[in-house]
């Protein structure tokens, strides 16, 4: 009888959604530097995808007081008004996005269930019968687009972008990608994992070229604008919201939220907007998704976040200030190693370095590093150093690691040295 019970386990299947969701690369490699942390292994951790600063003081002492305040309840799904109206505010106003009203707003369990969920309202699953839409993704790319796109029923058309060229999608390139079937174009600037931006004229040069495909082959496109690293840049080119384009505005989605900006990742906050009917129409739609599903964002962390919004201005300021410094100094440490091509961050706080010459090498104890796997586990194993193996980017991911600078000056520098001596020692 148990051996039957055990059989019937083993034969159990999961669905094959599941089944075909590879796990995040990013989440893997800073579990496993975590891992070494807590045993008391003095990793240098470069693999964290958030700032190493705290909340402002300002958003914990609002979500203290709202919880004091028992602001401890369900709210409705899509957030609750006075939040909707402050983003709201501030995408007319900062981010120049016309036709947003607190209907175009709605609140999400982070930026990756902002996602997520559009994707959900954008794409059908392959079972309706028609042939797939298709998001178009320049790569390399953050590792979930692909995932969250696929889940939703997507064909991912990658559009591979070069260090030359700063990792940007040229109008050709989009034009050429474009189908029938085209749905989303994302666009996610300043970008993880390359920390490079697109510059106003190029995001009007791709937005011309999805207005037209709009009017003529594609009339379903809309574009996806994933701009958490907004408020992280460094000067050199200025951000601009692509949905503040008018030729396109009522075919973007732009998604944002406080996690990057002001060290809240563990709030879990978010937002998706959209001007005019569409916008509407999509927010709705995913708040009839979270009705069905988490129901709503706590409201004590909604509490924290409009604090952050309206009062936490200077901290903003200090972290992109440091993040700047920290860009400028990773950079010149890592262009002065040999054969380690790098691009210049602009914004966010990552970099990409292009590890083509020494994949093939052998480590002085004998480890083959064919791939940026075998390089990053190579590296913490005999360096102590957890960077993040690019190929779950895509593209020139498979060459290349990619390293947060969301740490202190003194780590970048022994980082560097370290993996400069390390890449010395490989024949
Ligand atoms: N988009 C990009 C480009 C990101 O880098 C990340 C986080 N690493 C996310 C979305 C997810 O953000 P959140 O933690 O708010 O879900």
């Amino acid at each position: 009888m148990q051996a039957l019970g055990r059989a019937t386990f083993m034969a159990m299947q999961l669905s094959r959604r599941v089944r075909g969701l590879k796990p995040s690369s990013t989440v893997a490699v800073m579990n496993k530097a975590k891992a070494l942390l807590a045993q008391g292994v003095p990793v240098l951790n470069f693999s964290a995808g958030e700032p190493d600063f705290d909340s402002p003081e300002v958003a914990k002492a609002a979500a203290i007081s709202a919880i004091r305040d028992n602001q401890t309840k369900y709210i409705p799904a899509a957030g609750d008004p006075a939040s909707r109206n402050l983003v709201a505010e501030i995408l007319t106003k900062k981010n120049q996005i016309p036709g947003v009203t607190p209907d175009h707003v709605v609140i999400t369990t982070g930026v990756k269930m902002a996602l997520y969920l559009a994707f959900q309202c954008l794409f059908d699953s392959p079972a309706s019968g028609e042939a797939p839409g298709e998001l178009i993704l320049p790569v390399p790319a953050w590792v979930s687009f692909a995932p969250m796109a696929a889940l939703a029923g997507a064909k991912v058309v990658e559009v591979p972008t070069t260090a030359a060229g700063a990792f940007k999608m040229t109008p050709a390139q989009l034009r050429a990608a474009i189908t029938p079937c085209t749905r989303v174009v994302l666009v996610n600037s300043p970008s993880n994992p390359c920390s490079t931006m697109y510059t106003p004229d190029e995001l009007r040069a791709l937005a011309a070229v999805v207005e037209e495909a709009g009017r003529t082959v594609a009339p379903n496109i809309t574009i996806v604008a994933d701009e958490l690293y907004q408020n992280i840049v460094f000067g050199a080119v200025p951000f601009m919201s692509i949905g503040s384009i008018a030729g396109v505005a009522e075919r973007t989605l732009t998604i944002n939220g406080p996690g990057k900006s002001f060290a809240m990742t563990g709030w879990r906050l978010g937002w998706l907007s959209g001007s005019g009917a569409f916008g509407k129409q999509v927010c709705d739609a995913i708040g009839k998704l979270q009705g069905q599903t988490t129901t709503c964002v706590p409201a004590f962390c909604l509490a924290g976040m409009r604090a952050a919004l309206t009062e936490g201005g200077p901290d903003l300021e200090r972290s992109r200030q440091a993040f700047a410094k920290r860009a400028d100094l990773i950079f010149a440490l890592l262009s002065a190693i040999p054969n380690l091509p790098v691009a210049k961050p602009l914004g966010a706080f990552y970099v990409f370095p292009d590890l083509a010459a020494h994949l093939g090498k052998t480590t002085p104890s004998g480890k083959k590093l064919a791939t940026p796997v075998d390089f990053a586990a190579a590296l913490l194993d005999e360096r102590q150093m957890a960077v993040v193996p690019g190929e779950d980017f895509g593209g020139a991911g498979l060459h290349s690691i990619r390293m947060s600078f969301a740490c202190s000056d003194e780590q970048i520098r022994e980082g560097c040295k370290r993996l400069g001596e390390f890449l010395a020692e490989l024949r």
